[in-house]
């Protein structure tokens, strides 16, 4: 059996594992990369229709957004995800091709692709066994976001993990991974913290209630960008926990989505109910722009996408709020180099329409990742302990830093294969 990487090799960002047994293929993921002004693909997948099975693991465009490329060059087996992922890559997908399109980016794919991609997929139960040709394969909670697994596959006699993206610990909307397993022969593990270990969440999660809550104390308002699968959801959970007198906006994609998650009945999404009492009575969500215009104008909580600030409604209310010191830019995560977002953190300017404006308002940000830090992703192989171990889906540094110290520890055999890279197991 032969594991082929095509992505998130010594990167974060489009996520493809090519595994060939005597006769079969199988894609494990099949996500882009964001690039300036456009995307990449997975490399050197060769004669797509020739495939056998393809299995997403989450909805993350990182790890989705090829399929409408697949599709495009025929691609004709089955995609297996949980029922979760299918609903939240349709909106996702649906979205990015709007957003390419206004932006003139070229999609390599057109709206037939995306309707096809609807028609391949097919639902799969958490913690059930499915036969697929001469494979056996189980979704297991990954802890990441809703709908997220990890992919149990099994081959030829030989057992592979893969977890995707992987949280250990629960958070506010997602349960912790599953990692109760035995006898795997190969670990492909994700590594995105893999140098770096994340601030206690409880700690961050004070810290970040308590700037909220000063801000709108002192008559300001508190913009807080965020994901919108994920993070916006994390967000409403941890509001929940206080009383404000200003009222709290939701604006973006995210509304969409924590729509969905409320009438899901994924067995893994955590405080539901409270999403549901936020959603439905304590947040006002925002239904066209002169609603938006009205609401700007007045003193509020502003739960916005996008969250690194590089499109979606986020922006317009940057324009409303940059030049005063009284409000505040709250972050709720990771900022990719290059983005408003990082700009705005490292060098306090943004674009706005084109020009670089430096901005007044204070401005913070708080680590809450929906991925396993340098501790957690020990613990989780030392947990599975599996005979071969390959890290993927990290920068350089947190690859080379997972693989130092899995080396060190004496029992396995470790790799961390770069784009195109090949490894028999
Ligand atoms: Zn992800």
């Amino acid at each position: 059996m032969k594991l082929i990487f095509h992505g998130a090799a010594r990167e974060v960002g489009r996520s493809c594992i090519e595994i060939q047994t005597q006769g079969d293929r199988y894609l494990l993921d099949a996500g882009i990369k964001f690039k300036e002004g456009g995307f990449e693909y997975p490399e050197k997948v060769i004669n797509v229709p020739d495939i056998d099975g393809l299995i997403i693991s989450h909805a993350h465009l990182d790890h989705s957004g090829a399929l409408p490329l697949f599709e495009h060059y025929n691609i004709i087996c089955p995609v297996f995800c949980t029922r979760l992922t299918y609903e939240l890559t349709k909106i996702l997908l649906k979205d990015s091709y709007k957003i390419e399109r206004i932006r003139n980016l070229h999609p390599a794919y057109g709206k037939v692709d995306l309707k096809k991609v609807d028609k391949s997929m097919r639902l799969v139960k958490y913690d059930t066994e499915y036969n697929h040709r001469k494979m056996k394969f189980m979704l297991r909670n990954a802890g990441h976001v809703p709908g997220s697994s990890m992919i149990l596959l099994e081959a030829e006699g030989k057992k592979i993990l893969y977890t995707g993206d992987i949280k250990l610990k629960t958070t506010e909307v997602v349960k912790g991974a599953f990692t109760d397993y035995s006898d795997i022969d190969v670990l492909i593990i994700e590594s995105t913290y893999g140098n770096r270990d994340l601030p206690d969440r409880q700690e961050t999660r004070k810290r970040f209630l308590d700037k909220v809550e000063e801000t709108v104390k002192k008559g300001g308002s508190a913009l807080i960008p965020v994901f919108s699968l994920g993070r916006a959801q994390d967000v409403l959970v941890m509001l929940h926990e206080k009383k404000f007198n200003v009222p709290i906006y939701m604006d973006g994609m995210c509304k969409k989505i924590t729509n969905k998650l409320i009438g899901s009945n994924d067995p893994y999404v955590n405080n539901k109910e409270i999403l549901e009492e936020m959603y439905d009575k304590r947040v006002e969500r925002i239904g066209s722009e002169r609603h938006r215009k009205r609401a700007m104008q007045r003193q509020g909580i502003f739960v916005v996408t996008s969250g690194m600030l590089q499109g979606g409604p986020v922006l317009a209310y940057l324009k409303y709020m940059w030049h005063e010191s009284k409000n505040a830019i709250l972050l709720t995560g990771y900022q990719c180099k290059r983005t408003n977002g990082r700009h705005l953190l490292e060098e306090g300017f943004i674009y706005i329409d084109g020009w670089r404006t430096e901005v007044k308002c204070f401005v913070d940000k708080f680590d809450f990742s929906g991925h396993a830090d340098k501790n957690d992703l020990m613990e989780i192989i030392r947990r599975v302990n599996p005979k071969k171990i390959i890290f993927q889906h990290g920068d350089e540094e947190a690859v080379d830093e997972m693989k130092k110290w899995a080396e060190q520890q004496g029992k396995w055999i470790v790799y961390a294969p770069a784009i195109g890279d090949e490894i028999e197991i």
